[in-house]
Formats: C-alpha cells, sequence, structure tokens
C-alpha cells in the first residue's frame, strides 16, 4: 500500500493508492494515478506484470 498526496496546490490531500495488478496478463500499461479527491492525476506509474 502506498500513500500519495495530491499535487494540487489548492487540494493537497493524501491518499492510499491501491495498485491495479493483473488487469492485462503479460502487458504493460501506464496507469494514472488519480486524486480522489480532486481528480487531478498526480502521477501516471507504469505497471509492468510478468
Ligand atoms: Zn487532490
Amino acid at each position: 500500500m502506498e500513500i500519495d498526496k495530491c499535487t494540487n496546490e489548492k487540494c493537497l490531500k493524501e491518499f492510499q493508492v491501491h495498485p491495479i495488478g493483473g488487469g492485462v496478463p503479460g502487458g504493460k500499461e501506464k496507469e494514472p494515478i488519480d486524486c480522489p479527491y480532486c481528480g487531478t492525476t498526480v502521477r501516471t506509474e507504469m505497471t509492468s506484470t510478468m
């Protein structure tokens, strides 16, 4: 479990990030991490599944 912090200066809330694993077998996808409060995309996480 990870804690991320919103980059929106009007928000700046911390929230938990739940990695979504096993969505696409053998695939690589960029998963946008969005703040659940304001919807700002905090970062884009590259996930890889073997
Ligand atoms: Zn936010």
